[in-house]
């Protein structure tokens, strides 16, 4: 069946964080590599159904360009979401966050709407969810912690973030 729109969805963050076992885990639909791109660029694709409109999520791996700075423009172009993701383990990662969410306002539409994930939640912890759903509320951004390996809370992140983009289109 046709879908009622496509959402593009850019997932970012700090390398090895689980960006890609966290789309891995909410998108199981097909599977888009752009091999001939120097930039390696690739997306996978899920629909869903929200408020009686077909959706189909088209979210975005960095691919390994995660170093600060070398995700280029065209990876954010059309985004109208993105999962800014940090590993809950450790600490860098989070504080990074900051400079993700300026990449985002250089590069991104205005009015993206943005999912903070915490991720790796099934291990011990070096980041609090309250100094995260602190740093969230201060950006305007969704928070969510979640754990990519055991499926805990990431199908209801994503789902949040669409169901925010849709209430906005
Ligand atoms: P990326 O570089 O951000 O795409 O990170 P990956 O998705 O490749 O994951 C990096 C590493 O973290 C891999 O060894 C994953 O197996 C591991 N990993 C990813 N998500 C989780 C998680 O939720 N829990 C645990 N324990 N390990 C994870
Ligand atoms: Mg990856």
């Amino acid at each position: 069946m046709e879908e009622d729109y496509v959402f593009k969805i850019v997932v970012i963050g700090d390398s090895a964080v689980g960006k890609t076992q966290l789309l891995g885990r909410f998108t199981r639909d097909e599977f888009f590599l752009d091999s001939k791109s120097t930039i390696g660029i690739e997306f996978q694709t899920r629909t869903v159904d929200i408020a009686r409109r077909r959706v189909k999520a088209q979210v975005w791996d960095t691919a390994g360009q995660e170093r600060y700075r070398a995700v280029t423009s065209a990876y954010y172009r059309g985004a109208l979401g993105a999962v800014l993701v940090y590993d809950i383990t450790r600490r860098a990662t989070f504080e990074h966050a900051a400079r993700w969410v300026d990449e985002l306002r250089a590069h991104a539409d205005k009015s993206i709407v943005v999912m903070l994930v915490g991720n790796k939640a099934d291990l011990p912890r070096a980041v609090t969810a309250d100094e995260a759903a602190a740093f969230a509320e201060e950006q305007g951004l969704f928070f969510s912690e979640a754990s990519a390996l055991s499926g805990d809370n990431v199908e209801r992140a994503f789902l949040r973030l669409i169901e925010e983009i849709h209430a906005n289109v």
